[in-house]
């Protein structure tokens, strides 16, 4: 969190933190810090799913194993589809939300739908 990135709208380099956000003294544009970060690491992250296929935001998946959730008595089942995932940082790169909540998960046990 050292760095300011330059504003998107823009391109000037006279950013200031505001709580969460940016703001740009220039234009006046706002915009989300945390959002700014994520798609940062999303372009140089690469995922794979299990068969090698690239994984992105918004993906719909399949789980390739029964998978236990940690610390709970959940288990998700093999063939449970997976509307729209986002990647993210960590050993457990999906992460996505279910019926059950939002799991984290790893992107050897799912192929792309
Ligand atoms: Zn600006």
């Amino acid at each position: 969190m050292s760095t300011i990135p330059a504003c998107p709208q823009c391109g000037m380099e006279n950013t200031y933190p505001d709580g969460s956000q940016f703001v740009c003294a220039d234009c006046g544009h706002e915009w989300s810090a945390l959002a700014a970060v994520s798609s940062e690491d999303n372009a140089a992250r690469i995922v794979r799913d299990a068969n090698g296929n690239l994984l992105s935001d918004g993906d719909a998946v399949v789980l390739v194993k029964d998978l236990k959730v940690k610390g709970s008595s959940t288990t998700l089942k093999q063939g449970t589809k997976i509307k729209s995932i986002r990647i993210v940082d960590g050993d457990h790169e999906v992460d996505c939300k279910m019926d059950g909540g939002s799991f984290m998960l790893k992107a050897c046990y799912l192929k792309k739908a």
